[in-house]
């Protein structure tokens, strides 16, 4: 048997479709908008809010475009893998500065399909399905930074 490799204690413990919702939108933004991925998250049970840097407020029409993606996302039920590699066999794929300090050599890798990879310690679903239905409550744009928040609805 393969051992299992030592990783990053996560600091805290998410509702995994919450936070398996937090990576689909992520890369909604990313495809949709070139942005980065998040820079601050307050991910909890019933409302999560993602911060983004970003150079200026959604329209109302682009607003319902990413909720429009993201559904469309769980509703084609892909399935999310887990994988391993080392930091040398990934750093031309992922951002490895965005990893805490002391890191493993061992990093996790979560697949949402073909639709969005990262690095990642947390605790998501096992296909998008299981996420429910993403409704954005709110957007709010403010010196150089979008946040989004967002509910599940089953
Ligand atoms: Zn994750």
């Amino acid at each position: 048997m393969e051992q299992e490799p030592i990783l990053n204690q996560h600091n805290k413990r998410e509702f995994p479709p919450m936070h398996t919702a937090e990576h689909v939108l992520n890369a909604t933004m990313v495809r949709m908008f070139g942005c980065g991925r998040h820079v601050s998250a307050h991910v909890e049970r019933t409302k999560s809010k993602l911060d983004y840097d970003f150079p200026r407020p959604l329209a109302d029409d682009e607003v319902l475009e990413v909720e429009r993606r993201v559904n469309e996302v769980i509703m084609a039920d892909l399935p999310v893998v887990i994988s391993y590699a080392t930091q040398d066999e990934v750093a031309d794929r992922f951002d490895l500065e965005r990893l805490p300090d002391g890191a493993s050599e061992v990093v996790r890798i979560v697949s949402v399909g073909d639709y969005d990879e990262c690095l990642c310690a947390g605790d998501h679903v096992e296909h998008t399905a299981q996420i429910g239905t993403f409704r954005i409550s709110s957007t709010r744009y403010q010196d150089g930074r979008l946040r989004i928040v967002f509910r599940l609805t089953t």
